[in-house]
Formats: structure tokens, sequence, C-alpha cells
């Protein structure tokens, strides 16, 4: 059984889905109460790992019931963008990069890549990504990747 404590410091206390803030004192048992959500996380070469995260009760996956949703920010324009949590774990298990969503200009793709970079030192800090914005085709396409 986890230290729901050290978990919860490790996550400065914020659900790594909804990226709210959890109550520390909260009931367990009430649904924006703390938890400890798990997933494992496949890496090359080293096997299966368990990663555990902080997670309001009614967020939790529940051991992997769930498919994890990580929502964008309804304030961004993007146009088809690719589910977050989904685009991060084939990155995590393959490196490289991907085309994770298309902006209408510029200006709208800049603030969806920060608000990306900002979003995944939360949702995955170990992890060190970098985005790309390009143009193409009369629209910017935002590009997430792994540097090597
Ligand atoms: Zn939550």
């Amino acid at each position: 059984m986890s230290d729901l404590n050290a978990i919860g410091e490790q996550d400065s206390w914020v659900c790594w889905l909804c990226d709210k803030p959890v109550d520390p004192n909260g009931s367990v048992n009430s649904d924006l109460g703390p938890s400890v959500d798990s997933f494992a996380a496949t890496r090359a070469k080293k096997g299966e790992q368990v990663i555990e995260r902080l997670a309001h009760r009614q967020c939790n996956t529940m051991r992997g019931k769930t498919a994890p949703v990580v929502p964008w920010s309804k304030e961004l324009l993007v146009v088809d963008p690719s589910p977050i949590f989904e685009t991060v774990e084939r990155l995590r298990k393959k490196g490289g990069r991907e085309v994770i969503a298309r902006c209408p200009d510029e200006t709208d793709a800049d603030a969806a890549a920060n608000w990306l970079l900002d979003r995944l030192s939360r949702l995955a800090p170990e992890l060190n990504f970098e985005t790309e914005v390009s143009a193409g085709g009369g629209q910017h396409i935002l590009t997430l990747r792994i540097p090597r």
C-alpha cells in the first residue's frame, strides 16, 4: 500500500488527470478526496514499471479499468487534437515525435504549445518534452517530441 501523503507531496496535491487541486485533508471516501492512481508504463529495456500518481477519487482510473482521459483546455483553438494521454504513452515507449494538434494561426499554436508543455510538466514530469510549431497547408502544426 502506497503512502498517500508521499504521492500527494510528489504531485503537489494536484490531480494528475483533471489538473485541479486535491484537498490533503479531504475524506478518502468522498468523490473529491485524495486517492492513489496507478498505471503501467513500459520502457524499452527496463520492462514494465508502475507509476503512481495522485488523483481525486472520482477521477481515479481504478487500476486500469477506465482509460485515463486528459482533457485539452477549452480556451485553446485547436483542430483535430490528439488524445493527450495516449500520445504521451506512445512517445514514452517509442520516443520520436508526433503531430498532436493543428491550429488556424501561429498565435493559437504558440498558446497551445505553452499550455501543453505546462500541462505535461505535471502529467509526465519524468519526461522532457519539446514542442515545435510549423506552418503547412494553411495551418500551423503542433508537434510534440522527446529529444534524444
Ligand atoms: Zn481530478
